[in-house]
């Protein structure tokens, strides 16, 4: 697998600027882009200068990060994701970006919308979806989130949904994190099951050894620092074939007060001790 780098690693205190230029100092081959980093630095820069730091770097972009909540919407709330789908899709194109990650919705309570709804409803936004990305040649990784809140929990159901909307441009995220927060990685068959054309991305996350339920995105560990069975959970990815990215993506507070160079210097060796 090649190495990649999520930003909202450093997101506090580092931007997409440094984020490029220390991806490319530490020696990863593709960076995932957060859409709110990428609207702050376009505020200041004009995108050809993205496109000429790609076009001058080994450092390759592989996604943008994340239109969430795509489920269930109302008009008006669809609208606006719709404004920022479309800006994801022409910033993709233009610098040569292949995927866009989209997340389930989240309630504020534990779902409780039975799995047919969840079904019916993300097969018509995935599909209305990647109809707009189709002629920027952007393609989908939905990325389920094994946290009761969010009505889409688990690979077993993303892949079901996937297999339903039945399009090649339309695939899974894999999140080691996300994956454990459903049942501490109880089930890695479910992971062999995936065909390799249906996956897309895989994020890189350990964690802290905290109870289903109080365990979130903050609890987040460098890989090797944590309790995932993160070796078990890469093997049964490469199991399907893939052959992509393994991207560092860590929400961690403390993290984003740490120095960014450090985060992404030691994030790089944390991922290749995993990665072997
Ligand atoms: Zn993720």
């Amino acid at each position: 697998m090649k190495l990649g780098y999520n930003e909202a690693s450093c997101k506090k205190r580092s931007d997409v600027w440094a984020d490029l230029t220390l991806c490319e100092k530490y020696g990863y081959d593709y960076i995932e882009l957060r859409l709110d980093m990428l609207k702050e630095f376009l505020k200041k820069h004009p995108l050809s200068e993205l496109q000429a730091f790609f076009a001058g770097s080994r450092l390759r972009p592989y996604a943008l990060n994340s239109i969430e909540n795509i489920n269930f919407n109302v008009s008006i709330k669809w609208d606006l994701l719709l404004d920022l789908f479309k800006f994801a899709c022409e910033t993709a194109q233009a610098i040569g970006c292949p995927y866009i990650v989209v997340v389930p919705t989240r309630g504020t309570e534990a779902n409780t919308r039975d799995e047919k709804q969840v079904l019916d409803d993300s097969v018509k936004v995935l599909t209305e979806l990647a109809d707009i990305a189709r002629p920027y040649g952007v393609k989908l990784a939905f990325e389920p989130i094994g946290d009761r809140r969010y009505c889409c929990t688990g690979i077993r159901q993303a892949l079901e949904i996937v297999n339903a909307v039945g399009r090649d441009d339309v695939g899974l995220t894999v999140d080691s994190f996300t994956f454990y927060l459903q049942d501490k990685a109880a089930n890695l068959d479910v992971l062999k099951r995936i065909p390799g054309d249906k996956l897309f991305i895989y994020h890189l996350a350990d964690c802290e050894d905290l109870p289903l339920g109080v365990l979130d995105h903050s609890h987040r560990l460098f890989p090797g620092d944590g309790c995932i069975p993160l070796k078990a959970i890469t093997d049964a990815v490469r199991a399907t074939g893939y052959d992509g990215i393994a991207s560092l993506e860590l929400f961690r507070p403390e993290y984003w007060d740490m120095d960014p160079e450090e985060i992404i210097r030691v994030g790089a060796d944390k991922c290749r001790a995993i990665l072997g």
